[in-house]
C-alpha cells in the first residue's frame, strides 16, 4: 500500500472568458499554455492547462472557461486560494510587474515565516505568490515566458481549503493520504505533502459560520494529488473505499489517469498519475499550439471547433 500521495498534481478551476484567462496566466503570471483541449465530459467547453515548460505535475493549473459564466461566490467546502512559489528576491519585481499590468495586490503579508502577496485573477479567483526557497526546478522553466527566469513562478506552493469543520478532513489528509501536520497559525492548520522540490503546503482554514461556496467563474473546482503509477492508483482507490468514501472508477484523461472522490469537508479530490504527461500528443516545442482532442471526440472535431471561441497566446516576451 502506498504510504502517501507524492504531491499536488494539478488544481482545476472555473473561468469565464477564455482569452482573458490565457492573457492573464501567460501574459501576467508567465505560465505556459501547455495544452488546449476540451472538457472531456462536456466538449463544448475548453479545458486549458497552464504549467512549466512541459507541464510537470506540481506546476499545473487548469481551467474550464464558460464564456457567459457569472462569478462564483466563495464559501466553505472549497479551495479558497491557490499559491504559487516564487524566489524571495523577486518580491520587488512582482510588485512592479503586477502594478504595471493594473493588477491590485495585498501584501507582502507574513505567514508561517514566509512573505506572500494576494491577488485576484480576471474572474476573482484568489491567487497567492509565496516568496520562499525550495524552487529548485529552474531547469524546467519555459524559455518563452513573459517573466524573467530569475523571478518566474516555480510551481504550485499549495492551496487553502476553507471548511466549516477541520476535523474529518484533517483525519483524511494525515490518516489516509499521508500528509504531515506542519503547525498552526491562528485559524489556519498546515499540512505538507511531497518531498523536496515536490513539497507543497495544504492549509485548512476553519470558518464554521461561513455558508458553502457557490461555484462558478473564479471558483476552484477540484484539487488533484499525485501518484507515480496506475498500479498505485488502484491501491489508492481501495484505500479511499476503506475510508468509507465513494470513489469513481479510473477515468482516462489522456495526459493522466484519474479517480475522483469528495472529501468529508465537501472539496472534490482527484488522484492523478504522473504519466504519460502532456508530450504524449504534441512535441515539447508545440505544446498548447493546437486544439487536441482525445480519440473518441475526434469524429466531432468540426462541430467542436465551430462552437469554441478562438483563443490565442500572445507573444509578450520582454526584449532581453
Ligand atoms: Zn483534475
Amino acid at each position: 500500500m502506498p504510504a502517501a500521495v507524492t504531491g499536488i498534481h494539478h488544481v482545476t478551476a472555473l473561468a469565464s472568458d477564455p482569452q482573458k484567462n490565457v492573457d492573464f496566466y501567460t501574459g501576467v503570471l508567465g505560465l505556459r499554455l501547455v495544452k488546449k483541449t476540451v472538457n472531456f465530459d462536456a466538449p463544448d467547453v475548453y479545458h486549458l492547462y497552464f504549467g512549466d515548460e512541459v507541464g510537470h505535475a506540481g506546476t499545473i493549473l487548469t481551467f474550464f472557461p464558460f464564456p457567459e459564466a457569472s462569478r462564483g461566490k466563495r464559501g466553505t467546502g472549497e479551495v479558497s486560494a491557490v499559491a504559487f512559489l516564487v524566489p524571495p528576491p523577486s518580491l520587488d519585481f512582482w510588485a512592479e510587474h503586477l502594478s504595471r499590468h493594473g493588477v491590485r495586490f495585498d501584501g507582502p503579508i507574513p505567514r508561517f515565516g514566509e512573505q506572500f502577496v494576494s491577488l485576484e485573477d480576471p474572474d476573482g479567483m484568489n491567487i497567492e505568490l509565496v516568496f520562499s526557497g525550495g524552487g529548485e526546478t529552474a531547469d524546467r522553466l519555459w524559455e518563452g515566458s513573459a517573466i524573467p527566469r530569475v523571478s518566474a513562478i516555480r510551481r504550485i506552493a499549495g492551496v487553502t481549503l476553507l471548511l466549516r469543520d477541520s476535523g474529518p478532513t484533517a483525519e483524511l489528509l494525515t490518516g489516509t493520504l499521508g500528509l504531515r501536520a506542519a503547525g498552526r497559525e491562528g485559524e489556519r492548520l498546515r499540512y505538507n505533502v511531497g518531498e523536496g522540490a515536490a513539497e507543497s503546503a495544504i492549509d485548512i482554514l476553519t470558518s464554521p459560520g461561513t455558508p458553502p461556496g457557490s461555484q462558478s467563474a473564479g471558483s476552484v473546482h477540484h484539487i488533484a494529488w499525485r501518484t507515480p503509477t496506475g498500479e498505485e492508483q488502484r491501491e489508492w482507490r481501495g484505500k479511499i473505499l476503506e475510508a468509507g468514501l465513494p470513489v469513481t472508477e479510473v477515468v482516462d484523461r489522456s495526459y493522466f489517469q484519474s479517480i475522483y472522490f469528495r472529501e468529508p469537508g465537501e472539496v472534490l479530490f482527484e488522484i492523478a498519475t504522473d504519466p504519460p504527461g502532456f508530450t504524449v500528443d504534441e512535441t515539447p516545442a508545440e505544446l498548447g499550439s493546437h486544439l487536441k482532442l482525445p480519440p473518441w471526440l475526434e469524429p466531432g472535431r468540426a462541430r467542436i471547433e465551430r462552437v469554441l471561441p478562438p483563443v490565442i497566446v500572445r507573444d509578450i516576451r520582454p526584449r532581453r
